[in-house]
This record gives structure tokens, sequence and C-alpha cells, in this order.
């Protein structure tokens, strides 16, 4: 038998092409999955899912639905007690236990970690530079950014477009060998591809998004999505 062998160059670049993907309704209800049922971030995402909005009021946003993202993902954070005076007596007050930790996968996630420090503006930001190869959609990394001590109640890896996973899957395993004790993922929207992946992958930890759409095209894009995250965020169409 003759094995025809084609060059990288002639192979064509559809990754996805005839993989079976999960139906949305068949991950909904996923353990550990929060999917956003606010108004105001359903109102904020039809205006940037618009080919017609540009990257300033694109960016904009991304750090407003990073915003309420960060509101919502934080709803579980602990607490510890503090002795203040307010200027008329001395009280226990509250304040969060530990440092919290945002590491934005490079370079979409840059507008969501500026959505987090909008709402607490102590986050460590740590970067993390992954890009996928187009052929394989493996997640490389090239950029880490991480410091060597660690004190930390939780890290939220935020990435605003969960496609295949291996992005997400990657940043958590990095972020898992640094002894964090709680993970979360906060991303935009995702596929249901991407979202089993991840929460079959990493089922320990808790993933908030702000919508769960169709599926993925062919070459790995959501639809119906909102597009490039970072081509749209950055202005590089
Ligand atoms: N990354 C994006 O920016 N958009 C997609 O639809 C998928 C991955």
């Amino acid at each position: 038998m003759t094995e025809t062998t084609t060059s990288s160059s002639e192979r064509p670049n559809l990754p996805m092409q005839g993989v079976p993907q999960p139906r949305r309704e068949e991950v909904l209800n996923l353990p550990r999955v929060h999917i956003s049922s606010h108004p105001v971030m359903a109102h904020k995402l039809t205006a940037m899912r618009d080919k017609n909005t540009q990257p300033p009021e694109f960016y904009r946003l991304v750090k407003e639905i990073g915003a309420l993202l960060a509101y919502e993902a934080t709803e579980t954070l602990a607490l510890e007690r503090v002795e203040i005076e307010t200027p008329m007596r001395p009280m226990i007050g509250q304040r969060l236990a530990g440092g919290i930790g945002v590491t934005p996968i490079l370079r979409a996630g840059l507008g969501l970690a500026e959505g987090f420090r909008e709402v607490i503006p102590e986050v460590q930001i740590w970067h993390l530079g992954l890009r996928r190869d187009e052929q394989t959609l493996q997640a490389m990394e090239y950029y880490n950014q991480l410091p060597h001590r660690v004190d930390l109640q939780v890290c939220y890896a935020v990435d605003p477009m969960l496609a295949t996973g291996g992005s997400a899957i990657d940043a958590i395993n990095v972020l898992k060998r640094r002894g964090i004790p709680r993970l979360c993922y906060v991303g935009i929207i995702a596929a249901p591809y991407g979202l089993l992946k991840l929460s079959q992958t990493h089922p320990d930890i808790d993933i908030y998004i702000a919508a769960l759409d169709e599926s993925l095209n062919d070459v790995g894009y959501i639809l119906p999505g909102l597009g490039d995250a970072g081509d749209r965020q950055f202005g590089t169409l």
C-alpha cells in the first residue's frame, strides 16, 4: 500500500473539522460552572458582539464585563475580622483574607484583568503568555511572570474566549504547580466543547462565564461568538 504524505504547508488548517462537539444543552448544568444571568451583563455582551463596535468601545466593554464577572466570582471569598476605629467609636470590621491573584492569559485576558482591578485594586496581576499553535490548537507558553513567593487565597485565570479549552487547561496546570489553595477560571463566552474539556480536566475549579454559545467552527472560533477578542480589543484587525 502506498502512503500519501502531505507537507504541512499543503495541509488544510482546519483542526476542528469533523471533531464531535457536545450540544449546548448537554453542558448547561455541569458542576461548578456559573453562567451569569444578570440583565446588565446580557446588555453589555450584545453591544460587544456587534461587529460594528470599534476597538476603544470594545475594550471598555471587556473591562466593564470583567468588573461584573469579578463581582460574581468573588461572592464566596473568605473574610477575616479586623479592628478599626470609625470617627465615632472602635468596631470589628471585615477584610478579604489573604491575597487575590488574577492571571490574564496574554494578550486577550488583559481587559478582563483591568475589570478585576476596578473592583479590587489590591489584586496581584500575574501575566501568563500562552499562544495557540494554529495547526494543532495546542497551547504553548511563551511568557511567565509569576512571583516566587505565593500567599494567595485564590487566583483567577482570565481569558475572554473559552473555545477549545487548550489555553485554559494549560494555565490552570501552571497555576496548580504554584500551590495556590483555590483556582477559578473566568471568561466571557464559552463553547460547549471547551467548557466540557476544562470542567472534566479540572473538576476542582469554579468556572465563571457570561454566556454559553452554540459551537466551534472548523478553525476553532466560537459561533456566534464575537470574532477575535484580542484583535478587537487592541485594534489589530
Ligand atoms: N479566540 C477568540 O478570540 N475568539 C474565538 O472565537 C476563539 C478563540
